[in-house]
């Protein structure tokens, strides 16, 4: 099996440092990508530091993957040699369950195949991620990507553009619709700019007094910091949609009430340790909590094409591989502003 260079952590919370991976020969339904971005998600330090419990090592974090196609396999129809493609958090699932059927495929009953830190549906073959040169993908799961649109840039669509698109629209924010955005990360700063692309009047609650301006840049209309006593408060009964994006734990209850009757709020942010959640909150004006994790192919194919449409891609701060674990600290942090990207051509063997 051919190898390609990559960046791995050896075992938990160790430094990012180089490795070999070894990616299948291409088939007949695969394409093979040469990797130009990945990105890097709060989710991959989650994962490198094993906070979510069950993390493998050697791990190759990575799963916001941009770059062209460098070959095709003999069935492939949707890719051609040159094509911009991504690849987001997932790379197979068992296409015939109930939840692949209506293109959820990352709740495969028979478990999705993650794009790293799980197996191919074999259960066996590790996956490895794309802090890497090259990666090989069925053409089911890679995404065709605007050739307009930025390729650092676009790479973050692939989880965090997603990940946001998907609740906006399950609660239908259209023009007019008052969403509430929790945290200004990668994530939410893409939840900003989608909101608003879909038309909605974008409020940003943060507790970073320094990112107001950059809250306004990115199309919210106000800007709220949440630590100022009352700040909440003020907003009681507002939103339509709240998108809590949130990486730490925190009080959820000051949103919940920030809600309108009927109104909605998604948390899409993964905390290593639980939060509670105040039913009266809910009860009270018959509040919606939902959850939400990345979106289905189809899914993710329509939001790369809205992106494309409006123009939007992610503020990214480029960075050689060899300053990943710089990055990690400066996300965590809460310095990144407001994605790391790592440019793959820095990857040698
Ligand atoms: P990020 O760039 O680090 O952003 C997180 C933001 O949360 C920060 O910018 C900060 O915003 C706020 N924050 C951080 N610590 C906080 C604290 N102690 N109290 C209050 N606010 C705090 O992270 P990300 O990449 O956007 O990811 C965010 C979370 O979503 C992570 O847990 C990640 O694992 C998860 N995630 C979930 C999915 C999914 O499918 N559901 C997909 C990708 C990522 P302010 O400075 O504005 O307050
Ligand atoms: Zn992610
Ligand atoms: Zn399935």
């Amino acid at each position: 099996m051919p190898t390609v260079p990559a960046y791995a952590a050896l075992r938990s919370s160790a430094p990012l440092t180089p490795f070999l991976v070894p990616r299948r020969e291409v088939g007949p339904r695969d394409v093979l990508i040469d990797i130009a971005f990945c990105g890097i998600c709060h989710s991959d330090i989650h994962q490198v530091r094993d906070e979510w419990g069950g993390a493998a090592f050697p791990m190759v974090p990575g799963h916001e993957v941009v770059g062209r196609v460098g070959r095709v396999g003999g069935e492939v129809t949707r890719f051609r040699t040159g094509d911009v493609a991504g690849v987001g958090c997932y790379v197979d699932s068992c296409r015939t369950c109930a939840p692949c059927r209506r293109g959820l495929e990352q709740f495969c009953e028979r478990g999705t195949a993650f794009t790293y830190n799980s197996t191919e549906m074999d259960r066996k073959t590790p996956t490895y991620g794309g802090y890497s040169t090259q990666i090989v993908v069925d053409e089911a799961y890679a995404l065709k990507v605007p050739a307009q649109l930025d390729l650092a840039g676009a790479a973050p669509l692939m989880c965090a553009g997603i990940t946001t698109y998907a609740p906006l629209r399950r609660f239908e924010v259209r023009k007019g619709s008052r969403v509430g955005v929790v945290g200004l990360g990668g994530l939410g700063h893409m939840a900003v700019k989608i909101a608003a692309a879909l038309g909605a009047e974008v409020t940003m609650l943060s507790t970073s007094r320094s990112k107001e301006r950059d809250a306004r840049r990115l199309g919210a209309q106000a800007f709220v910091l949440t630590t100022d006593a009352g700040a909440l408060e003020h907003l009681r009964g507002t939103f339509d949609v709240i998108i809590d994006t949130v990486s730490a734990s925190h009080a959820i209850e000051p949103y919940l009430r920030a809600l309108r009757v009927e109104g909605a709020m998604a948390v899409v942010g993964l905390p290593p340790s639980a939060v509670p959640i105040p039913f009266s909150g809910l009860v009270q004006g018959n509040k919606i909590l939902a959850g939400s994790m990345i979106g289905g192919i189809a899914q993710t194919q329509e939001m790369l094409e809205f992106c494309g449409k409006h123009g939007i891609v992610s503020d990214v701060e480029v960075v050689p591989a060899q300053r990943i674990d710089e990055a990690y600290l400066c996300t965590v942090r809460n310095e990144v502003r407001y994605r790391f990207v790592i440019d793959t051509a820095t990857i040698r063997p």
